[in-house]
């Protein structure tokens, strides 16, 4: 497990790069095994990243192995990942609708069925925090609830999921979602919302039936 999660974090910075949901070295990615937190190092470039520079820390945030140091934002996955039993990788990234969202809107309904299945009846926005803060931890898994998407007021994304690939889809719906109802919004006419019933459903299916 140790390789396939380092090899996972690895793979995972550069199709946050190609996706353009980072710039720099913003943003990072995590992996759990339930006691152990494989995490991105602080401000490293994802184009350079090897497996051997991925930290593992515990649930304190103490470093168990790596040399470098842990993301800034170790809080907010660990905070997650107690709040939520069933997530076992976070990503959080910088993409462009997620962060004008995250400066005018408390929340983004989800208007097209991929997003009300993945993410959600809606994606909330956090409550401001300080960057790498307890408190930005605990605004994040608080706005996140249930869904896989949750708005960093001010600041960015965070998706979750059981593995990176359903974090990784659930971060690329969330920002096409958020497009569609920013550019929708531009056009001055009525914006037709998913039923809450039919919402409802779709949430359900998917976590019982479609992700398998
Ligand atoms: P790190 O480089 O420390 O992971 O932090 C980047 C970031 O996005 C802070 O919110
Ligand atoms: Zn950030």
């Amino acid at each position: 497990m140790d390789k396939e999660f380092r090899s996972i974090i690895v793979q995972a910075c550069r199709k946050m790069l190609n996706e353009d949901l980072v710039k720099g070295t913003w943003g990072n990615v995590s992996i759990t095994d339930g006691e152990r937190i494989y995490i991105t190092p602080s401000g490293y470039p994802y184009d350079k990243m090897k497996e051997e520079d991925v930290i593992v820390i515990d649930y304190e945030g103490n470093v168990i192995e790596g040399s470098r140091v842990p993301s800034s934002e170790w809080k907010m996955h660990v905070a997650i990942c107690k709040a939520r039993k069933d997530v076992k990788c976070i990503l959080h990234t910088h993409p462009i609708y997620a962060s004008i969202a995250s400066v005018t809107m408390e929340e983004v309904p989800s208007l097209i069925e991929d997003s009300a299945m993945i993410c959600g009846p809606e994606i909330r926005v956090a409550k401001y925090a300080d960057p790498g803060s307890w408190e930005l931890a605990e605004n994040a898994a608080e706005a996140l609830g249930n869904n896989s998407a949750v708005i960093l007021r001010n600041h960015g994304l965070v998706n979750v999921g059981e593995s990176f690939n359903e974090a990784f889809v659930s971060a690329k719906v969330t920002e096409k979602n958020i497009q569609v109802y920013i550019e929708a919004l531009k056009l001055n006419r009525e914006i037709f919302h998913i039923p809450e019933s039919n919402m409802k459903k779709l949430r359900e299916k998917y976590l019982k039936f479609y992700r398998q």
